[in-house]
């Protein structure tokens, strides 16, 4: 498989007509749009970054006909992960090594190993990813000047976390982390009293952050708190989502424990990730407010699976969770609540379970868990760009007008999903309307 950095001139699948170097066309066997249902025998037409036609092929206008069409078997948008962390974990820093992430050089390290990391995403077929903490949102402007290859990047920056949550390091100096989070240079930041939480909110906007996250739970890979532990007091919460409001931003709670989803769900946050005490009173709450579930089984069955040198408080709280992960995602397919694939895919260790490029096996658990595979589709594809509220671009859908982040695919995943799970079978990739990948 060959990768191209692309300049229009550079690639196989991209032809000038006449002057017009930037419109270009696709035919697909089977066309899935995102969201709706398949076409068969479809078209695409591609001018500049953007979509600017598709339909059936006996349907294309005729002042198309002199542009240059490449032929596709399966062509879908190109997938978004809502949950990721780009971090180095387990070549840069690793997973139980605290301290590492705080000394000066870091950072940089860190940097140099998500060059890879952001390239498998690519080619994985996940041409946008939503990061909820992490270094992407740093490396991003190089991917925007085209030196190094990766998807589109929407991050929040630094998570936020009250002190002694799932986002401190909890076995460090408490003063080496607050001055981590003043700089910047780690990927998640403790804020406490509303004035604090709306200084932290401000300054991950200034960092450049397109959502808000927050932890209102404990977690399993922090230390001394339990996934049933609320976090942030309901002030706090609201005070959060209302500055980020008032930058046109949304929230994504980090949440585990019943009260902790239910006072994010009432403080207006649009996302909750995990979910894993979901239950019908939950389901339905979510539905009344809009809110997105981001299961993240993946990363759940991935640590469950993996060898890791987790501590046993760490691990414990792992195996307490699986089964409830499996059973609140079932229960929010059957009640109809709106799920985006995110993964919280964390792993730079290539063959890691959790390793960035397997993304697509969230598609598994959610087929597992109830979904056909048209919705698990839109799952991953249209409902995405959702969660994060006004910043989002229109993207994930075949459609006139939207982003042309689009992949094609050796055969139908509406026949076995299980074709996305091997970055192989992904034989094209455009990002912006460039070609990425091609055979
Ligand atoms: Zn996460």
């Amino acid at each position: 498989m060959q990768i191209r950095v692309a300049l229009p001139t550079d690639t196989a699948d991209r032809y000038p007509v006449g002057d017009d170097t930037s419109c270009y066309g696709i035919l697909a066997e089977v066309l899935i749009p995102g969201r709706g249902e398949p076409l068969k025998n479809g078209a695409l037409v591609v001018k500049d970054s953007t979509i600017e036609w598709v339909g059936p092929q006996v349907e294309l206008p005729s002042e198309y006909s002199p542009i240059r069409f490449s032929r596709v078997s399966v062509l879908m948008p190109g997938m978004w992960d809502a949950h990721t962390h780009f971090e180095g974990t387990g070549v840069a820093v690793g997973i139980r090594d605290s301290m590492k992430p705080f000394m000066p050089g870091t950072s940089t390290l860190i940097g140099a190993v998500l060059v890879d990391d952001m390239r498998r995403t690519l080619m994985a077929g996940f041409t946008s990813v939503r990061e909820l903490g992490g270094y992407a949102g740093e490396v991003a402007p190089a991917i925007d000047m085209g030196r190094i290859v990766g998807p589109h990047v929407y991050s929040a920056m630094s998570l936020l976390s009250i002190t002694g949550g799932h986002g401190d390091v909890q076995d460090v100096p408490l003063q080496t982390m607050a001055d981590a989070c003043a700089t910047g240079s780690i990927s998640s930041c403790v804020c406490d009293g509303v004035d604090g939480c709306i200084k932290a909110v401000r300054q991950q906007i200034r960092r450049g952050a397109k959502v808000i996250k927050i932890c209102s739970t404990g977690g399993t890979l922090s230390l001394n708190d339990q996934p049933e532990d609320t976090q942030f007091s309901p002030e706090e919460l609201r005070a959060i989502v209302q500055e980020a409001k008032r930058s046109s931003r949304v929230v994504a709670a980090h949440a585990h424990g019943k009260p902790g989803i239910m006072a994010a769900l009432e403080a207006g946050v649009k996302s909750i990730e995990h979910g894993v005490y979901l239950d019908q009173e939950v389901a339905a709450k979510m539905k009344e407010k809009d809110a997105i579930l981001v299961p993240t089984r993946h990363i759940v069955e991935g640590l469950a699976a993996s060898d890791d040198d987790l501590d046993p408080r760490q691990r414990a709280k792992l195996e307490r969770t699986v089964q409830l992960s499996r059973d609140s995602i079932k229960l929010a397919v059957k009640m109809g609540v709106k799920i985006a694939l995110g993964t919280d895919t964390f792993n730079s260790v290539e063959d890691h379970p959790v390793a960035h490029g397997k993304n697509a096996m969230e598609l598994r658990y959610a087929i597992e868990a109830g979904m056909t595979p048209l919705q698990a589709i839109e799952m991953a594809t249209a409902n995405p760009p959702e969660t994060l509220g006004p910043q989002a671009r229109q993207s994930g859908q075949l459609k006139a007008g939207f982003d042309a982040d689009l992949i094609a695919i050796s055969s139908n995943p509406l026949e076995d999903i299980e074709v996305l799970m091997d970055p192989d079978n992904i034989t094209h990739v455009w990002k912006g309307g460039v070609l990425f990948k091609s055979p």
